[in-house]
Formats: structure tokens, C-alpha cells, sequence
């Protein structure tokens, strides 16, 4: 008997989008009740956002719709408002045109605007259904992937986010080519993953690390604060460079003086810090920023460092740390740049110079 009409075929995107379907339907499942009540609310913010838009407004856009306008004239208008940030606005004139597209490739694309809309205006929920929704219509669907890859990692829902970049590996081709994403994602996944105790996510994470060394600074910031004694341990001398704003910032009381000597880079950062005993301290420094704060020190806290962050691909900066550039959306390890300031901190606020652990991954 021939079984070949049961072969699947695994490295057919459509296939992978298939199963991505399927694990999200049973994840969907087993969340439902622990989520139900925070759906509700999140629903109702969406439908009280929806009735903020006058009846007039909304028949308006219908009777566009109605009059068999060119669509074309319609999603120009869409695209408009979008451009200009009416989200909102973009999001009505979408769905009136949904409601009358019958043509399953316009529809997609609709679908998709209709999600990149629902996603600027902060509605992560709505977004990831619509655009689930248009890959049930066409699965290889690059555009949708990459949005709800960013829903889910914006949501923290990282074992989804990791199903949509394996489908997105496997549409583009090239197997593992986004290993670093998907490093930072299985790291993301470990952390918010509240059956596991400390100690058996502190292993895993570590044995996460010793294959993704890229994790460097994630499993820095975790350790800081979790474990402050094991983080000194797991110093990587190649990459302290993009974690001095963590080490500008610890609280001196997980300080470890002998392991900040051994490495030039941090002996100089605590230098200029001040956190080393009298007499311990280095007098001058390589980098520019630290020789002057060490020299500066007499007049004390005149000076302080800010920091600032620079994607690599496309050098725009931000102020605070990303893992995925907020401009050209690339998932990169940001370049750590500093600045010298004028210290303008009060004395209270220099001792409440707490570390507060990856406030924007976890
Ligand atoms: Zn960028």
C-alpha cells in the first residue's frame, strides 16, 4: 500500500505556519482561564476605544465603502492617516474596506495594514488576531510574521515568538540564521517562566549562555540581580564594553573589588566611580571619560557619565537600552556609548543608586 499522500513535507513554510497555528490554538486553550479576566478588560478597552469615534464618522467611512468607491482611493486614505498618526482613524477606513474586499490576496493585505494599525495604537491582542487571521488566508506571509513577532515579544510571550521566527527562518530559507534573536528569546522565555525554581532557571540560563555567548550582557543583568556573587564570576573580558553602563550603575554593596582589578577596563570604570578603598584606586585612565573623572575627583560628584545606545545597523541612538533597534527593527546588540555630564544628582538620589535589572526585556 502507498502511504506517500501521508509524507509532510517539514521544511515547507506552509507547513511550519500550520504547526505555528496549531501550538498557538493550544497554548490559546490552556491560557484561556488564567487569562480570561485581563482579556475582558483588555476588550472592553478596545471597544470603548472603538465608540470613542462618532456614528457619523463611522457611517461615513461605510457609506464610502457602499458607494463602490475605487479601493484604491480608499486604502490611499487609509494609508494617510496611518502615515500621519491616526491610527484610529486608519483603523476604521480598514475595517469598512474588509467589509466589502472579497478577493482573498487584497484581503490579505488589508489584514496586514489593518494589524500594523492596530499595533501603533497600542492593541497587541486585536493585532495578533487579525494578523493570525490573515496567515490562516496565506501562510507564507512574511510582513505578518515579522509584526507578530514583535507583538508576542512586546507581550512577553516568548515560546510564540520563537514558533514565529522558526516559521521565519524556514520562509526565508535559512535555517538558524536568526540564532541571536532566538538566543535572547529562549533567555526571555527562561526568565518569565515562573514553574521553574531559581536555582533550575539559573542553570538552564547558564547553559544558554555557554552556547550563545551573545547573551552576555542578559545574563549579566539577571545575575546582578539575582545572584550579584555568581555574576562576577561570568565576566567575559571581549564583551565588557557592552555592559559598562550596568557596571557604571551597580550598587557598591555587590561591589567585588579583586575581580573589577583584574580587568583594565572595570578597574578604571570603579576608579572613576569611586568605589575602590583609598589607595587602591588607579590615578589615570585609558578612556577619555574615566581620566577625567578620576581627575576630577577632589571636586566630588561634579561630574557624572550618561549613557547612550547606538544600533549597528542603522546608528540612530536612543537613551535607553534595546534589543531590537525601535528605528529600523533589526535585533541587535546596541553599541554602549558615553557621555560626560554636569552632575546635577542630589546626595539622596546618588545613595539611592539602586541597579534595577532589564526593565525593558523582562
Ligand atoms: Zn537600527
Amino acid at each position: 500500500m502507498d502511504f506517500e499522500f501521508l509524507a509532510i513535507d517539514y521544511r515547507n513554510p506552509a507547513f511550519s505556519v500550520a504547526m505555528l497555528l496549531i501550538t498557538i490554538a493550544a497554548i490559546s486553550l490552556i491560557d484561556y482561564f488564567l487569562n480570561a479576566a485581563r482579556m475582558r478588560r483588555q476588550d472592553k478597552n478596545v471597544e470603548r476605544f472603538l465608540t470613542r469615534f462618532s456614528a457619523l464618522q463611522n457611517k461615513q467611512y461605510r457609506d464610502l465603502a457602499a458607494l463602490g468607491l475605487p479601493p484604491e482611493s480608499l486604502i490611499f486614505m487609509a494609508q494617510t492617516a496611518y502615515k500621519s498618526g491616526e491610527f484610529s482613524e486608519a483603523i476604521h477606513i480598514y475595517l469598512a474596506i474588509l467589509e466589502t474586499t472579497t478577493e482573498a490576496a487584497k484581503k490579505v493585505e488589508i489584514m496586514n495594514a489593518l494589524g500594523a494599525a492596530y499595533h501603533k495604537a497600542g492593541f497587541y491582542k486585536r493585532s495578533g488576531d487579525i494578523l493570525l487571521e490573515s496567515l490562516r488566508l496565506k501562510a507564507r506571509n512574511k510582513g505578518a510574521l515579522e509584526l507578530l513577532l514583535r507583538i508576542y515579544e512586546t507581550t512577553r510571550e516568548y515560546d510564540l515568538a520563537i514558533e514565529v521566527l522558526e516559521s521565519l527562518e524556514e520562509l526565508e530559507g535559512a535555517a538558524d540564521s536568526r540564532f541571536k534573536e532566538k538566543a535572547l528569546l529562549r533567555a526571555g522565555s527562561l526568565i518569565r517562566n515562573r514553574a521553574l525554581s531559581d536555582q533550575k532557571r539559573e542553570e538552564e540560563l547558564l547553559e544558554l549562555y555557554a552556547k550563545s555567548p551573545d547573551l552576555f550582557r542578559l545574563i549579566l543583568e539577571y545575575f546582578l540581580a539575582k545572584n550579584p556573587e555568581k555574576a562576577w564570576e561570568l565576566i567575559n573580558p571581549d564583551r565588557l564594553d557592552e555592559a559598562l553602563d550596568i557596571f557604571w550603575r551597580i550598587n557598591v554593596n555587590i561591589f567585588n573589588a579583586e575581580i573589577a582589578k583584574k580587568y583594565d577596563i572595570l578597574f578604571e570604570l570603579f576608579s572613576a566611580k569611586g568605589y575602590f578603598a583609598k589607595g587602591e584606586e588607579k590615578s589615570c585612565a585609558k578612556i577619555f571619560e574615566f581620566d577625567i573623572l578620576i581627575k576630577l575627583k577632589e571636586y566630588r560628584n561634579s561630574a557624572d557619565l550618561e549613557f547612550s545606545y547606538r544600533c549597528p545597523a542603522c546608528h540612530a541612538s536612543f537613551p535607553a537600552h534595546f534589543y531590537r533597534c525601535p528605528a529600523c527593527k533589526s535585533a541587535l546588540f546596541a553599541k554602549v556609548e558615553t557621555t560626560l555630564v554636569k552632575n546635577e544628582a542630589t546626595k539622596d538620589e546618588l545613595e539611592r543608586n539602586d541597579y534595577e535589572v532589564g526593565a525593558n526585556f523582562y
